[in-house]
């Protein structure tokens, strides 16, 4: 298994969830700009990218088609994909799922496949209708190289899971320094878990959805006083990368500017350095002060709601006002992200979101908060 990590040309993974889109539609994909950033990605000699069937409103798989498949060799890429379990009602679900991604992609075979999102009750679910045996029939089969799995629930449960499952050669877990002792994500109890039974791990939400990519105030000062040059996400995606366990860190990508910068440093990937990781943990103590909501976009939560609220765009514009004081910018990206869908004070606490939220957000009353503070 510690092959896998021999396998990766280098650390940085093309997270296919946030691609760059046309007037702001998340289904309408922007070809031409994926295009280059695939490009420029692949010639520096990264390899590696990740999608997943409800990216995008299940249209990332499509992209991923269009701008990867039908432009490169298949050798040249590794692909990984990964099953929707919340949607498999009975087992026959498996297979047409899957073949429905096979299709999307335009692949023959996918490089790398997760049972997606597992917690405890998922797990539960994979179990009794034949999940994760239906993931290693297809490796026998050839339609899947390595299988694993991604993961949102304690280290306890990973540990069951990964105690039952020898088979699973790879996990995916949610990774980033400011979550690295959280209760909640139990960034380090999972990590430890995984090196525990010799199973790599890929990062996920490294930058924690991008709220590491923005400082201010103490921690600003703190990283800017390390390197005046160096990006703020960059020692968020160092941070996940210098850990030994990690075979790759996946970063979403949304535009050329992200991906000029994550390659730049990660193309000849230099572990922290014992001043950085000093530097990070007083940053970490500064962030923890600052009362903002930890919602990472992955965007579970959005599609069952029925006011339509776009609960993880009103959230970051409600962090925003938590970093940098209520302004003419927050107000009017509010204004933006309530025009076509409901407002913070639409919802009916009908509880939805809450079921979906890996985070484990008590969306209900953070809502509350938010139309207070946009009131
Ligand atoms: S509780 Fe509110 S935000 Fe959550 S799904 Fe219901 S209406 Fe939407
Ligand atoms: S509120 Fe929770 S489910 Fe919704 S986007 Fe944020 S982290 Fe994801």
């Amino acid at each position: 298994m510690g092959d896998l990590k021999k396998m990766m040309p280098k650390k940085l993974g093309f997270g296919c969830m946030r691609l760059p889109v046309l007037n702001g539609r998340t289904e309408e994909i922007d070809d031409a700009s994926f295009c280059k950033m695939i490009d420029t990605y692949m010639k520096q000699g990264f390899a590696y990218f990740d999608t997943a069937y409800p990216y995008h409103n299940q249209k990332s798989e499509e992209a991923v088609r269009r701008c990867l498949v039908e432009r490169y060799r298949r050798e040249q890429f590794f692909l990984a994909d990964k099953m929707p379990v919340w949607l498999v009602k009975e087992p026959a679900d498996y297979q047409k799922l899957f073949d429905t991604q096979l299709a999307r992609c335009g692949v023959e075979y996918f490089d790398f496949y997760l049972l997606h999102a597992m917690n405890a009750e998922r797990a539960a679910e994979a179990e009794e209708l034949g999940g994760f045996d239906f993931v290693q029939r297809m490796k026998t089969e050839g339609r899947i190289r390595h299988i694993g799995f991604s993961f949102h629930d304690s280290a306890e449960v990973l540990e069951d899971i990964l105690k039952k499952h020898p088979e699973m050669e790879f996990v995916q877990l949610q990774i980033n320094y400011y979550d690295w002792e959280s209760e909640n994500v139990q960034s380090r109890k999972c990590y430890e878990v995984a090196e525990k039974y010799g199973v790599p791990v890929i990062v996920m939400e490294p930058v924690k959805g991008g709220t590491l990519a923005n400082m201010t105030g103490e921690p600003a000062r703190i990283l800017k006083e390390l390197d005046a040059e160096a990006s703020y996400a960059s020692y968020a995606i160092r941070y996940a990368a210098s850990l030994p366990n990690v075979m790759l860190v996946l970063s979403g990508m949304s535009n050329p500017g992200q991906l000029q910068d994550n390659t730049s440093y990660m193309k000849e990937f230099v572990p922290l350095s014992d001043g950085e990781k000093a530097a990070i943990g007083k940053v970490v103590e500064e962030l923890s002060k600052m009362p903002t909501i930890a919602c990472t976009k992955c965007r579970y939560c959005v599609e069952g709601c029925p006011k339509k609220i776009a609960i993880p765009d009103v959230f970051e514009d409600y962090n925003m006002t938590v970093q940098f004081g209520i302004n003419d910018m927050n107000r009017e990206s509010y204004v933006r992200h309530t025009a076509e869908a409901g407002r913070a004070d639409d919802c009916i606490r009908c509880g939805k979101c809450e079921g979906q939220c890996p985070q484990h957000l008590p969306i209900r009353e953070l809502l509350v908060k938010v139309a207070e503070t946009f009131a």
